[in-house]
């Protein structure tokens, strides 16, 4: 059993579990305040950051380890549209960097198989990464009419 591997699938499940729950609260959020299509994106995000919970957590019982059920920080209420997705770059951000040098890790400890998971999480982070700072830059050029457009029921 490899703890420094099974450490660091933790940590990386301990950050998805807090992406999870502050995914999910923006949602409900959002969709109080009638941003349905905002709304719908963090809580499809939500559901990917719940597969990748999942994926660390199966590899970790694999390894003969114990998948935490603790998220990392608290999830933060009450922010605006934009405070929201700061906080969601800064959660993508640094998953990106530990899975990286998580993977480094793995390589150095012969886990080839947990290096992978982690350089997939990675790759779509950088998705959710993107994809957040698509829409800071759209809220920061055009401000109240970009907000108008996602308005409206979440749906699916
Ligand atoms: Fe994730
Ligand atoms: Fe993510």
């Amino acid at each position: 059993m490899n703890k420094k591997v099974i450490d660091a699938l933790n940590e990386g499940r301990s950050r998805e579990l807090s992406a999870i729950l502050q995914y999910m609260a923006q949602h409900y959020e959002l969709e109080n305040d009638d941003f349905g299509k905002l709304a719908k994106i963090l809580k499809h995000t939500a559901i990917v950051e719940m597969k990748h919970a999942e994926k660390f957590g199966e590899r970790i019982l694999f390894l003969g380890g114990v998948p935490t059920s603790k998220p990392d920080k608290e999830a933060k209420k009450g922010q605006d549209i934009a405070g929201m997705i700061d906080t969601d770059i800064v959660l993508e951000e640094q998953a990106i960097e530990m899975y990286n040098a998580a993977s480094a890790l793995c390589a150095a400890e012969k886990d080839m198989v947990s290096k992978q998971i982690f350089d997939q999480l990675a790759k779509e982070e950088t998705e959710h990464l993107d994809e957040f700072q698509n829409i800071k830059d759209h809220v920061a050029k055009l401000g109240a009419a970009y907000l108008a457009t996602l308005t409206g029921q979440a749906g699916d």
